[in-house]
């Protein structure tokens, strides 16, 4: 069979074709540059990536680094709005809303932490072993699993819950289990009431540190005035563990087969790696994801571009005070939105 036409023009015809409009199995990306120091028109990046295919079609795209101020400010501003959209749509079905804060169990002896809303001034806390026989390179592989072991025990007694969770790398500077340490911030939408004591015991069960936090959205509130808040702070748990901070988590995995002899370890090496964990993640029924947002974006990008390039486009006349343009008579045409 021959290769399509090419038609380099955008059109999304679905991802088994590359953008140059070939088939990805026929034509792939021959090279890849980054554009140091330039900056093209249109797109919000410091370092561009150049990209040539095998059919020599050459394209330019961010570069989606976490170095890059541009692109990191987008994927923070991205995750927001999957946090603020999905925080809407669970209030209008009916969920509450709460926040829950997550933490690696402490390295040294302590008392067993009393979640804020049962605390007592004086009242007495016992000895607890969260920490005991906890290594910190270990846990923070094993941190996801230990929130899918949460997650499900919160969804028994058929309770129905929503979530997206975000990893904060912890700095270990206000006394807490020490640097490196992977804390997870989760909102969750939940069908019914959700009791601070039982998600403590159900954490711990689970392998997390008795250090916990949950608070109530309150229905009162608006979603509104939170969700913007929360987003922004989830937000940037998300841009710092996903930036420079992934070097300072310690991470050690058992490796079952030498690399060099292919020889079987019995019992495993224990390896000190690169630290895996996903910054963010949340559950198929959120809202919208990350992905959705960016091929949103992107769609409109590309719609905007290509009525720029086939009308004379005839920018405002002017700008009113509060940012509105001021078009010419007759104003310009109708259904193009002006080039951001
Ligand atoms: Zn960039
Ligand atoms: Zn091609
Ligand atoms: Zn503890």
């Amino acid at each position: 069979m021959a290769a399509p036409q090419s038609v380099p023009d955008g059109t999304d015809r679905g991802p088994e074709f590359g953008p140059c409009g070939h088939q990805r199995s026929v034509c792939g990306v021959r090279s890849r540059s980054l554009m140091r120091g330039r900056r093209v028109a249109g797109l919000d990046c410091d370092e561009p990536l150049r990209l040539v295919m095998s059919c020599g079609w050459v394209w330019v795209r961010t570069c989606e680094r976490h170095g890059c101020a541009p692109c990191a400010a987008r994927h923070r501003r991205r995750n927001a709005r999957v946090v603020g959209t999905g925080m809407h749509k669970q209030r209008h079905a009916g969920r509450r809303l709460w926040l829950l804060t997550l933490t690696a169990p402490s390295t040294s002896a302590h008392k067993r932490w009393t979640p804020n809303q049962l605390y007592t001034r004086g009242a007495p806390r016992r000895e607890c072993d969260c920490h005991q026989g906890v290594v910190l390179a270990d846990w923070n592989p094993t941190a996801s699993a230990r929130w899918n072991h949460l997650r499900t025990a919160l969804t028994r007694k058929g309770r129905e819950i929503a979530f997206y969770r975000a990893t904060e790398v912890q700095d270990g500077k206000r006394g807490g289990p020490g640097r490196g340490a992977l804390h997870h911030h989760v909102v969750l939408a939940a069908d019914g009431l959700l009791d601070v004591a039982e998600v403590q015991a159900l954490a711990l069960t689970a392998g997390y540190g008795c250090v916990i936090d949950l608070r109530p959205v309150e229905e009162a509130t608006d979603v509104e005035d939170v969700a913007g808040y929360v987003s922004k702070t989830l937000a940037g748990y998300v841009a710092k563990s996903s930036g420079s901070a992934r070097q300072e988590v310690p991470w050690r995995v058992p490796v079952h087969v030498d690399a060099d002899s292919g020889e079987i370890l019995e019992p495993p090496a224990l390896l000190h790696s690169v630290p895996t964990y996903r910054t963010h993640t949340q559950s198929l029924d959120w809202g919208c994801t990350v992905r959705q947002i960016r091929d949103q974006n992107q769609a409109q990008a590309r719609k905007r571009a290509a009525s720029l390039a086939e009308m004379p486009y005839l920018g405002p006349v002017g700008w009113l005070p509060n940012g509105e343009p001021v078009w010419s008579d007759p104003p310009g045409v109708a259904g193009v939105s002006p080039p951001i």
